[in-house]
């Protein structure tokens, strides 16, 4: 882990060691597309043959991510996840195979972040009215308390075989988390599926790049920051067969006396967070990981978060707010990736 000076004057770049440029398809030129999903946007640029019908394309595109709002959103009152959500105790569930897969995911994660990221905080996160329940502001303690209990991914059993869960009653699934970078991965998946190999991915920031532009260049991106016009270093990344997905205390946060509540919530004690850290940026090479693990290590904070970064080899980069300035942390494989 090294603690970088604030400022920094100069423009850095974060290459993977294994781009491998291909020679450019010939007659080839870079289609974009662009759509609302998630309650945000997605856009995707890829390489193809100027002749491409686009309209077959969108649809896929559009497709495969209206599956992962009907199956997974909270907001959809028709959603499986919805639906799981209100099921009576002590029911088994068999759910569709994006769904399970995104959720045996979250509690992978939620394991190896000792319930820093939890995928059972629904009912929190309407306690403190980030979630569809229309209610804003700072619960009471008996109020937190009560939500609390109902979360812990402890709680949630899953049937692989069957590709079941069990609803162990009041259980609150939130997958906002990590199905934005799903959704990313998957648009992906379905684009490589039409020979579309070389395509930058997003969806509400979170980004996956493969392939390489006409010119032969990778996808250069520019790692997101909390003040972006202030950024003293901007960071730029060859998005070569990698995802990057940054978890942020300024996406979403209200402000109550003087306070400031972000809408991520630490599972443990079930308040918002409060140790100071902006952002964490992960890059990694699955979109749907990159998501969850910038929301775990952004709740485990500035010294917990760098140290189970290094440990597991995740490149984090994390932004710790210091009077209005930012101290930077990154780890040690994050280190690596920079030239
Ligand atoms: P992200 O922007 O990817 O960090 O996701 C934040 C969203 O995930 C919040 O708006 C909540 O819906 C949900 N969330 C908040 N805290 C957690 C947590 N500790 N683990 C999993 N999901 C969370
Ligand atoms: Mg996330």
């Amino acid at each position: 882990m090294s603690l970088a000076a604030v400022a920094r004057p100069v423009r850095r770049v974060l290459v993977p060691a294994t781009v491998a440029l291909a020679p450019p398809p010939l007659g080839a030129g870079v289609h974009e597309f662009s759509g609302h999903t998630m309650g945000t946007t997605w856009s995707v640029r890829l390489v193809a043959s100027v002749t491409l019908s686009r309209e077959p394309v969108l649809r896929a595109i559009q497709g495969a991510l209206d599956e992962v709002v009907d199956q997974m959103s909270t907001w959809q009152p028709h959603s499986d996840l919805v639906r799981f959500n209100r099921a009576a105790p002590a029911t088994w569930h068999r759910l569709p195979e994006a769904f399970f897969e995104v959720l045996a995911c979250a509690r992978h994660v939620a394991r190896r972040s000792g319930g820093a990221f939890d995928p059972t905080t629904g009912a929190l996160v309407d306690a403190w009215g980030f979630g569809p329940a229309a209610r804003q502001g700072v619960p009471d303690d008996a109020g937190r308390r009560v939500v609390l209990e109902r979360a812990g991914w402890q709680r949630l059993e899953l049937d692989p075989a069957r590709r079941a869960a069990r609803q162990a009653g009041g259980l609150a699934l939130d997958l906002s988390a990590i199905a934005k970078g799903f959704g990313v991965d998957r648009v992906a998946r379905r684009l490589a599926a039409l020979g579309l190999d070389s395509h930058l991915v997003e969806v509400g920031g979170e980004l996956r790049g493969s392939g390489v532009k006409p010119d032969g260049r990778p996808w250069w991106v520019q790692l997101e920051h909390p003040d972006a016009a202030a950024d003293p270093a901007p960071t730029l990344l060859a998005l070569h067969d990698r995802s990057v997905a940054t978890s942020g205390d300024y996406r979403r946060w209200f402000e109550h006396d003087g306070a400031r509540y972000s809408h991520t919530i630490d599972p443990r004690d079930g308040r918002p967070i409060r140790h100071g850290v902006a952002s964490v940026t992960v890059i990694h090479p699955e979109c749907m990981l990159a998501d969850a693990w910038s929301t775990a290590l952004n709740v485990l904070g500035p010294e917990a978060g760098p140290a189970l970064a290094n440990r597991l080899g995740l490149a984090a980069r994390f932004l710790v707010r210091s009077g209005t300035l930012f101290e930077e942390r990154t780890s040690m494989a994050f280190d690596d990736l920079l030239q």
